[in-house]
């Protein structure tokens, strides 16, 4: 961090951060040029009022330091932000990955499932596919199942994904 690298002080110890909008007695600033042999025709921020009374403490900040502060405080709040998307990212790829293992668990449940459901059509009073065990059992044959309704369930999950993934990474 460097936001105070920079930063205009008034004898009174208040600081402004980046390029001031206003003085501290609530007037507007203008920029001027400093009439000093060491700082001849550099441009500095000030009130109306501040440039009148000397004596009084009214803010004062050189413009080019004033614009290294932004450049610093954009930058702080630019990695801050590449920060906060990199983390989502991570969180959101794990998410997906869960997501990804969750749909898998569920077309293997499901295949078995149909796998059951076509066996039971063909010996009738078979009340297996339906505990808990059986479902998650991968012992259950798979000979009488439709290739082709496995192949169309894992067309639709895997392009749902493949639109995730693709919104996430766009
Ligand atoms: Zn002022």
């Amino acid at each position: 961090m460097s936001s105070s690298s920079s930063s205009s002080r008034s004898h009174t110890g208040r600081q402004t951060t980046g390029i001031p909008t206003r003085c501290w007695c609530g007037a507007n600033l203008t920029t001027f040029g400093a009439q000093t042999k060491e700082n001849l025709f550099r441009r500095f921020y000030r009130c109306e009022i501040g440039l009148k009374r000397k004596t009084e403490h009214h803010l004062f900040k050189w413009v080019d330091e004033a614009i290294v502060d932004e450049i610093n405080m954009v930058d702080a709040k630019h990695s801050q932000l590449k920060e906060d998307v990199d983390s989502f990212k991570i969180y959101t790829s794990r998410r997906l990955e869960i997501q990804a293992k969750h749909i898998e668990q569920t077309l293997h449940q499901l295949k078995i499932l149909m796998d059951a459901k076509t066996d039971s059509c063909c010996t009738q009073d078979s009340p297996a596919f339906t505990t808990e065990d059986t479902l998650a059992s991968p012992t259950v044959a798979s000979t009488a199942y439709n290739p082709l309704t496995n192949i169309a369930v894992a067309a639709i999950a895997l392009g749902t994904m493949a639109w995730i993934y693709a919104r996430l990474t766009n």
